[in-house]
């Protein structure tokens, strides 16, 4: 991962902060100034407060981090790299870690959750309510045979949640027709 590029200079001028620690940096003193380069999902979010009429001003879009060389420069990387996986896997819907199986038993979980995905599809592309009711119970026996549950889509995923929601409701009203 790319975080910026890191200058090491002399402060000049007044004293700043320390992004990390929050102290001063004094006039003279060695320390790092990292540029970060706005990546694609801070460009989305910028363009997105525009639509919205939210006054932002862009920096050419780049900001500046400065921090004391001992430790703050390491501790910056190492909770913005965090920062950054964390938000990357939350952007793309990503779901928690499965416990520890054996191979045998990915290959099982695999099978059933390409099965439980093909029939959603199914469902999703249809509106002939017998086939609705069939293939709900299908969908029902899959996630019985299966021993930990497909974890439900983050909010922010919301093609996936869409998707699911227009399902469970044709399911829903399938089921409603039939009683
Ligand atoms: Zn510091």
């Amino acid at each position: 991962m790319i975080i910026g590029i890191i200058h090491v200079n002399r402060k000049k001028g007044k004293p700043s902060p320390c992004k990390r620690c929050k102290e001063t940096i004094a006039t003279g003193e060695v320390h790092a100034v990292v540029i970060v380069r706005y990546g694609k999902a801070q460009e989305a979010m910028f363009k997105m407060k525009a639509a919205q009429g939210q006054a932002w001003t862009r920096k050419v879009g780049l900001k500046y981090r400065r921090l004391h060389l001992k430790n703050c420069l390491a501790e910056w990387l190492a909770f913005t790299y965090l920062q950054r996986t964390e938000s990357r896997r939350e952007r793309k819907g990503g779901r928690p870690p499965l416990p520890n199986m054996s191979p045998e038993e990915k290959l099982v979980r695999h099978r059933l959750v390409r099965r439980r995905a093909e029939i959603i599809r199914q469902i999703d592309t249809t509106d002939d309510t017998t086939r609705i009711t069939i293939l709900a119970d299908r969908l029902l026996e899959i996630q019985g045979q299966m021993e930990v549950p497909v974890t439900p889509p983050l909010k922010n995923n919301m093609q996936r949640n869409m998707v699911l929601s227009k399902v469970q409701k044709k399911i829903n009203t399938a089921l409603e027709e039939q009683s």
